[in-house]
């Protein structure tokens, strides 16, 4: 690999794998225990310590994990649920599958996260939770959300799929009282290929959503198989197949323990980008409030009114130099699917209008960081 090539392609995102990564799948294909069984257990175990919650249970993404969180919550049809529009599109999918309605409410400018204050004013008789989102891995202000909920009697769901190591109050999200569902998806910080977590500190929550996953059978394959086929499975509930896999979990074992690096290249990676661009009048860097710890899975710029060259500009110039930079984040009430709602949302309109995100990887190395940096200050600069 030359290092022409290393500096003028630079992608946005790229997943960490290594020597280690392929072992433990092949480890795993050795044993012939493909589908679910130990690793996936192991991993639950590791991901629950590390967050600090007392369960962990192993979905197939996300989106799946916010499906089962919904759902063992009570959400069902005829309710509505708080969320964000600044979001990737599972956020509100998710609410749908179990029947109820989003109901989109406006971010705070500076955190692109739920504004309380905006939350506290769209409730209703027909509220029934809110699905908080830690967007690009900055916690939203969970101590005031989870206040408003409790007064209101709501339940708090956290789709935290950008949010593995990020914290609140020191405090690493997935350690809070509320369910929090993350993603292995390689977009995100660490990854399984695709996969999901759900933590909770309640026990019984955490045994439903091991039957739900597990098209509602009462009795584990590993339990079964332990028992050399003796037990035999109930099935009284409405289950689906949002197993993941030992392949899979071997994959994410390697990565848990790559985590404490990964995280420490994001930060200082942000910092480089926000130390190079924090002068700069057509530029804001990303604001951190004092209670949370940003994981940085994304770094989002936003363009000021100082800006001459529009963003889209901005973005071709990028493209050109060979760096996959990305506008922002769709606002979900725009999308075709989402239409019906006919929701005005200024500070996600602008939000979406007006950031764009810049590469950041773990093997991203510092030539690449100046690069980036170079060729966004000339893509601005160039008349
Ligand atoms: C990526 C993402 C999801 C979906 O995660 P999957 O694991 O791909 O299902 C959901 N919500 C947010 C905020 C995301 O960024």
């Amino acid at each position: 690999m030359t290092r022409a090539h290393d500096v003028t392609q630079i992608p946005l995102a790229r997943p960490q794998l290594g020597e280690e990564e392929i072992a433990a799948v092949a480890e795993v294909i050795r044993s012939h225990w493909v589908s679910q069984g130990q690793k996936v257990a192991e991993l639950e175990e590791r991901f629950a310590d590390y967050v600090g919650a007392r369960h962990a249970v192993a979905l197939t993404s996300a989106t799946t994990a916010l499906h089962l969180a919904l759902l063992v919550s009570g959400i069902s049809s005829k309710d509505d649920v708080i969320c964000p529009s600044f979001s990737f599109v599972a956020t509100a999918n998710s609410i749908r599958y179990v029947g109820a309605r989003p109901v989109f409410v406006d971010i705070d400018p500076h955190t692109y996260n739920l504004d309380p204050s905006l939350v506290e004013q769209a409730i209703t008789r027909a509220t029934k939770a809110i699905l908080v989102v830690h967007q690009i891995g900055l916690a939203a202000d969970l101590d005031a959300l989870n206040q408003i909920a409790q007064s209101h009697g709501l339940v708090v769901i956290e789709d935290a799929a950008c949010a593995i190591g990020a914290r609140y109050r020191g405090k690493l999200i997935g350690a809070a009282q509320n369910l929090a569902c993350f993603s292995f998806h390689p977009r995100k910080l660490i990854t399984t290929g695709e996969g999901g977590m759900v933590t909770s500190h309640d026990g019984q929550v955490a045994a439903k959503l091991r039957q739900l996953r597990s098209h509602g059978a009462s009795v584990s394959d590993v339990a079964r198989h332990q028992a050399g086929g003796i037990l035999t499975e109930v099935y009284d509930v409405l289950g689906y197949n949002y197993r993941m896999t030992d392949l899979q979990a071997a994959l994410g074992l390697v990565q848990i323990r790559r985590l404490p690096g990964i995280l420490a290249r994001y930060a200082a990676i942000a910092n480089q980008y926000t130390r190079a661009l924090g002068d700069m009048q057509e530029v804001e860097v990303p604001y951190v409030p004092e209670y949370a710890t940003h994981s940085y899975q994304s770094y989002l710029v936003r363009f000021t009114t100082r800006c001459r060259t529009p963003r889209d500009e901005v973005l071709r110039r990028m493209v050109a130099r060979g760096i996959s930079s990305r506008r922002g984040i769709s606002p979900i009430h725009l999308e075709p699917l989402y239409a019906s709602s006919s929701v005005r949302l200024p500070a996600t309109e602008e939000a979406a209008r007006a950031t764009m995100f810049l590469p950041i990887f773990a093997d991203m190395t510092d030539e690449q960081i100046t690069f980036v940096v170079d060729s966004l200050k000339a893509s601005i600069a160039q008349s």
